[in-house]
């Protein structure tokens, strides 16, 4: 080795990544981190002490050129560099830690959105909240009082008082919603009650079953047989639902297919139950999708683009994922994914009232 030698052995010495000095097929020398994860020596054949890494023992066997890349599995991923005529530098890097510190940042990232988000959700939530409860309780009170007289005066009118039932169904849902929103922004936890998603999923299809029946779409739902048991607040994840669903019934209005469908499959997957909401609509393009959960991002003509990043929120308030993939036959399909409670054989199910 000459003085340049010298003082790069030196600097692999300062490096903490794995580097190695190959003369040819010889190993020259090897840092700390390189010893770690592949113990060897000066002088040892190149192709025997890369043995363990078999990747990189086939590839060490044939002539490097720079840059060479040499992949050495799933883990690891090994590249030369020609330092002169002779000498070779061999870098190891370790794929799985990369991708780790990779992930960090991400949720590192996600960690800061959710925050806004929470703010958004917070915030949004006091304004609508303040002003929406008086007027909304004061509509459930005059379609009872309508209902009533109607049915005094006129008792055989049985399709004006069950849209009535319906109409009284949908204000008290709203009424509902902005009362835990209330409750919310006070205590800033969501309630933890056992209910059952199986049972969600059919109450939040009843206060949508005219928009489903005057859409034409058709539904197909894959439910277990048995209740589904998650904590949580009802009335926040059935939030999450309807809004779901009723995004699925604006892409199928507004780009309507020959055959409008709505699934809707839960399914129990280990500790977590996960729940599909998919349709084959006209689907998104890859630009909505880059800001589909960001908060006021929306294609409608009249959306605010607030929908799926409050679910995203409600579900993360549960310790939950909510997350979209392309439905294969084309659509979109939306999931989100609760822990399952331990016991799933307790019957203790909060029905929703
Ligand atoms: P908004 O409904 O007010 O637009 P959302 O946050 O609920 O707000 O949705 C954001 C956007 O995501 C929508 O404007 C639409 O472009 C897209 N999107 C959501 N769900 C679907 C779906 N099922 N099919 C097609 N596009 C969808």
């Amino acid at each position: 080795m000459n003085r340049i030698d010298a003082d790069l052995l030196h600097a692999l010495g300062e490096l903490d990544e794995p580097l190695a000095v190959l003369d040819g097929d010889v190993l020259v020398a090897l840092n700390a981190p390189m010893r770690a994860l592949l113990p060897g020596e000066a002088g040892q054949r190149a192709a025997d002490w890369a043995a363990p890494l078999h990747g990189l023992a086939s590839a060490l066997g044939a002539p490097l050129g720079t840059g060479a890349r040499c992949g050495v599995s799933g883990e690891y991923m090994a590249r030369c560099v020609a330092l002169n005529a002779r000498h070779t530098l061999l870098r190891i890097t370790d794929e799985r830690a990369r991708l780790h510190h990779l992930q960090r940042q991400l949720d590192d990232r996600e960690g800061l959105l959710f925050t806004s988000r929470s703010l958004t959700v917070s915030e949004m939530g006091s304004v609508l909240a303040h002003e929406l409860n008086q007027p909304i309780g004061a509509t459930a009170n005059l379609l009872r009082g309508l209902k009533l007289r109607l049915a005094r005066r006129h008792p055989d009118s049985t399709d004006e008082l069950a849209a009535l039932d319906k109409a009284v169904q949908q204000v008290s849902y709203a009424s509902q919603v902005i009362g835990r929103v209330r409750e919310y922004t006070q205590s800033r936890q969501p309630k933890a009650a056992m209910l059952d998603l199986v049972d969600l999923v059919h109450r939040s299809l009843a206060l949508l079953d005219w928009d489903l029946q005057r859409e034409a779409v058709q539904l197909r739902l894959v439910l277990p047989a048995r209740p589904v048991p998650v904590q949580g607040d009802a009335v926040m994840l059935q939030q999450v639902l309807i809004n779901l669903l009723r995004n699925a019934l604006d892409a199928l209005r507004l780009d309507r297919p020959t055959a409008p469908l709505i699934e809707i499959e839960l399914l129990c997957d280990g500790p977590r139950a996960e729940l599909r909401v998919a349709d084959n609509g006209p689907g998104i393009t890859p630009q909505t999708e880059a800001r589909l959960f960001l908060p006021f991002s929306s294609t409608k003509p009249n959306g605010m683009g607030l929908g799926l990043s409050i679910c995203r929120s409600l579900i993360e308030m549960h310790q939950g994922r909510l997350w979209f993939s392309r439905r294969d036959a084309g659509g979109c399909c939306f999931h989100f994914a609760l822990p399952m409670t331990a016991d799933a054989t307790q019957p203790v199910l909060e029905k929703m009232a």
